[in-house]
């Protein structure tokens, strides 16, 4: 076994020691050559194919981290939308029950009726768009304190001084 570079590249040979005639060698080697270029093609065929197949991969997942963080954003867009109506249902709540109260001569702290409110201003209770509860007392709230709690965290109004 030596140790040869006649192609270009350090590889191992099982060359004969005996001595053979010169075009013998050089047909040996050519064979060699072209057995060595041959299995390089393939090498260079799957490896070409191994780098398409990974690169096809790579663009699935790319393709399906870009929907979800799509997916994501879209239903993270739509939980704000849908927190921002409640507030403005919570707010509008307010105003016509302080209206109410304030016609009816109803102060802070005394009893009311939320369906006499809904009937006075030709109103329906609303409806939260994220499905929280809307939850009210009989009792004309105090000062500072919303008339309508939503079961959904985050529905509530981080500022309700004055109202
Ligand atoms: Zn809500």
């Amino acid at each position: 076994m030596v140790l040869s570079n006649y192609d270009g590249r350090w590889c191992m040979n099982n060359l004969p020691t005996e001595k053979k005639d010169p075009d013998e060698l050089a047909a040996m080697r050519q064979d060699q050559l072209e057995l060595g270029n041959e299995r390089w093609l393939e090498h260079a065929r799957q490896s070409d194919r191994k780098k398409r197949v990974r690169g096809l991969c790579c663009g699935v997942v790319v393709t399906l981290v870009l929907i979800a963080a799509a997916s994501y954003w879209g239903h993270q867009k739509v939980k704000e939308n849908n927190r921002r109506t409640c507030l403005f249902h919570i707010r509008n709540m307010q105003v016509a029950v302080r209206s109410h109260n304030s016609v009816h001569g109803i102060g802070a702290g005394q009893p009311y009726d939320m369906g006499e409110v809904l009937e006075f201003l030709k109103i329906e209770m609303p409806q939260c768009p994220s499905g929280g509860i809307y939850r009210y007392d009989n009792i004309a709230p105090l000062v500072g304190s919303p008339v309508l709690r939503c079961s959904c965290p985050g529905h509530k109004h981080e500022d309700t001084e004055g109202w």
